[in-house]
């Protein structure tokens, strides 16, 4: 009997699995985002955003009238949450944000002078 509830538990589990996380989306998974949450094709850009937020260490970010504080249940909630609008916009923050980073970070193909021993 315990083992039914087991089986039946797991079961149930599994096929919870292959729908998407998106709330009201009875669509079948196409990606699993890094937490483990799964998406459908057309809810995949959420579990992107997550990926985005994990591959960076979930920076803070702000952008129009929304802001994602660094902390992963923030950006978990936006991604589940958010408004189709409001997570595209986290994605162009994203992309902000790593240009800003870009230049912040000097490059060292860049001859500074420093290391001139010829003058
Ligand atoms: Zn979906």
């Amino acid at each position: 009997m315990e083992t039914e509830v087991l089986e039946l538990r797991k079961a149930i589990e599994e096929s919870q699995r292959l729908f998407c996380s998106s709330v009201g989306c009875i669509e079948k998974t196409a990606m699993r985002d890094t937490l483990g949450l799964h998406w459908c094709a057309e809810h995949q850009f959420r579990g992107e955003l997550l990926n985005a937020g994990a591959a960076r260490g979930w920076p803070a970010l702000t952008f129009y009238r929304y802001a994602l504080a660094s902390w992963v249940h923030s950006w978990f909630i936006m991604a589940l949450t958010g408004s189709e609008e409001c997570v595209l916009l986290a994605q162009e923050a994203i992309a902000e944000w790593d240009l800003q980073k870009q230049r912040d970070t000097p490059s060292d193909n860049l001859w500074d002078g420093r290391n001139d021993v010829s003058a």
